[in-house]
Parts: structure tokens; sequence; C-alpha cells
């Protein structure tokens, strides 16, 4: 089969197209011909070998992923040959025409999403219910910031806040961002390059409920100013150190909570699937895809998923 490998921890243009062997599964595994591969920033953490993660050599990239059941571990059980699904974790690599993939973080694909589309669920959307739900404990008719809503992880967040009834702020770093959040309902989009963009909501009275931070290294001190009594942010993104005033917490019965999707437990996977399925199919849910490669082109999109100026996801595309 084509599979992208690279040998050693490097830089994107080291990815390359390899023919290698159809991976074999183990009864408790599933195979998956694989559609379309998510591109998302932690793809670029791993392949370089930042942040702290680690992995084996060689490597074939990419955590989510969407396509067709071809095989089932006979220890297995809910899955059927032919069947679409998506997954947000793999053990060989989404970027290759074929992935092992793993019951608890597959799923099945609602009937209203192409592959494409399907590739951009597993980590943004997971990640999403997640830090809004399950961590920050947001509800309807709160006030919800989403620091950072241009990216994959953002348009998740903003479409399942709407979706629930919540009031929703967003911010873009530049005019296309901007217009791509009006596109999508928000009504107050704020410019997060201008250093004063929260001022007006740094008091008590027009704080925020809940913030879903991309870049707390670069906004906490001022998130923290800008709740509401009782508000919670939520910390998704993070690339560095801050200094903040413990007071301005204090002041506010405010919490801080960090949200990492590899810490979420396989219960929790599976009511996140469940709850997000009828979203997607009623359309409440549709992922932006940005931009599709192919296979031979993903140097660029490792590139491409970490500049400035995000609209939606990035997706390569299987034959
Ligand atoms: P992405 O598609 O590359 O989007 C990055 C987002 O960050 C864009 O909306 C970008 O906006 C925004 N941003 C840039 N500068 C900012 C600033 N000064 N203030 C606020 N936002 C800013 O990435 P993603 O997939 O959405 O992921 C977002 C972050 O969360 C990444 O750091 C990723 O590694 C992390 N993440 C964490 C988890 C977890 O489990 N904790 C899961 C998934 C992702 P503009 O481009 O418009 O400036």
């Amino acid at each position: 089969m084509k599979a992208i490998q690279i040998q050693q921890y490097g830089p994107a243009s080291e990815l390359a197209l390899e023919e290698t062997a159809i991976p074999s599964i183990s009864s408790e595994q599933i195979l998956v011909a694989v559609k379309a591969a998510g591109v998302n920033p932690i793809d670029t953490y791993i392949r370089s070998g930042t942040n702290n993660y680690t992995t084996t050599f060689p490597h074939t990239p990419g955590l989510d992923g969407s396509g067709e059941v071809v095989e089932v571990g006979e220890n297995v059980n809910g899955f059927h040959v032919g069947q679409r699904v998506y997954f947000s974790r793999n053990l060989s690599g989404s970027a290759a025409e074929f992935a092992v993939c793993i019951p608890t973080h597959t799923f099945p694909l609602a009937d209203a999403l192409g592959f494409e589309e399907g590739a951009c669920l597993g980590i943004p959307y997971t990640t999403a219910h997640r830090a809004l739900l399950g961590r920050a404990n947001a509800k309807t008719d709160e006030k919800v910031l989403v620091h950072g809503a241009t990216g994959a992880v953002g348009i998740a967040v903003i479409q399942l806040a709407k979706a629930l009834g919540m009031n929703v702020v967003a911010t873009a770093g530049t005019p296309e961002g901007r217009a791509l959040l009006e596109q999508q309902g928000i009504h107050t989009v704020l410019d997060h390059t201008q250093a004063d963009h929260l001022t007006p909501y740094q008091s008590l009275e027009q704080g925020f409920d809940v913030i879903i931070e991309m870049l707390a290294n670069h906004n906490l001190d001022q998130d923290l100013k800008a709740l509401a009594f009782g508000g919670r942010v939520a910390v998704v993104g993070n690339r560095g150190t801050v200094e903040i005033n413990p007071r301005d917490l204090m002041a506010r019965d405010a919490a801080v909570m960090g949200v990492a999707l590899a810490n979420i437990k396989p219960a929790e996977l599976d009511l996140i699937a469940k709850s997000l399925y009828p979203l997607l199919n009623g359309g409440l849910l549709k992922p932006v895809v940005r931009k599709v490669y192919s296979l031979d082109a993903i140097s660029q999109a490792h590139e491409d998923v970490m500049k400035s100026g995000a609209q939606g996801n990035l997706v390569i595309k299987i034959n």
C-alpha cells in the first residue's frame, strides 16, 4: 500500500511517500481502508518530537481519519465490513491507504457527511465537546468566548455552543477568518491580534461565563480579567508560559481547567461520539474543509497547519 513515512524526528520536508505492506490486525482491532486523513497540529508535534511527544520509526503520521472497514478482529463487536467510520486515534498512521484502528476510538460516520468531512471529526470535535461540556460545564444561555475560533477545534466549539443555545463570541486573527466566523453565524467577532480586544469584557457584568482558549500562553492573563463571577477558562491550546495574577481568579470564584484529549476514557469517548452523531446528521455540526491535499503533498499540509490565518480543517485525500 502507499503510506507516508519519516525515518527519524524531523521537518515536514522529510515526510516521504513509500510502498509498504498492508498492516495485519489482531483479534481486538479493525482494519480501515482510509479515504481521508485529518491533519492536526499534534501530527507535527509527533513528527518533530516536540511538546514531549514520542513515536517509533519508521513513523506514518496521522491520528484522525475516515474510511471503510475492510476487516474486523474476531473479538470486536459492533463493526462490520463495508461500514463507514471515522477515528480519533489509530495504531499505524492515517496517512496511508490502510490503518489499524481500535474499537474505542472508531465511530460510525454520519450519513450526512462525506469522508473528507469525516476526517475532521476525531480530534477537533471530540476535543470541542470535552472542553466545552466535559471540562468547562458550559450551559445553555451562558456567554462563551471561543478564543481562537477559526481553526479546527475553534469551529467545532462554536458550532457546538450555538447548537446548544449558548451566546457565542469568537476571535480570529485575519479578515478572512473573521468573515468565516460571521458566515458561521457569529455576530460578535473580535480580532485577537489587537492587544485590547478583551477590554470591553473585563468587568464582572460584561465578562464571559466560559472561555475556550486556543493559545493560553498569549491570553490567559487577559482571559482571567474577562470572566464573569464563577467563570471558567478551559485551556485547549498552549505553546509557552504565561504570568497571571491569581487575584483575578479569587475575585470571581473563577477556575482554569486543562483539557487533554489523551486523558479521555473510552466511556466518555463513546458518550461524546453518540451525542455528536445526531447533531452531525442533522447539519447542526458541519466541518469546514479548508483545503484537500494529495497524499504526496502532506509536507505542505504539515507546514500549513502551523501557520496563522486558519480557516477550518486541512485534509489529505487518499485514493
Ligand atoms: P488550528 O486549526 O491550527 O487553529 C489554531 C487557532 O489558534 C486558529 O483559530 C488561530 O487563529 C488561533 N490563534 C492564533 N493566534 C491566536 C491568539 N493570539 N489568540 C487566540 N487564538 C489564536 O489548530 P486546532 O486544531 O484548532 O488546535 C488549536 C490548538 O489546540 C493547537 O495548539 C493544538 O495543538 C491544540 N489542541 C489541543 C488539544 C487538547 O487535547 N488539549 C486537542 C486538539 C488541539 P488565526 O489563525 O485566525 O489567527
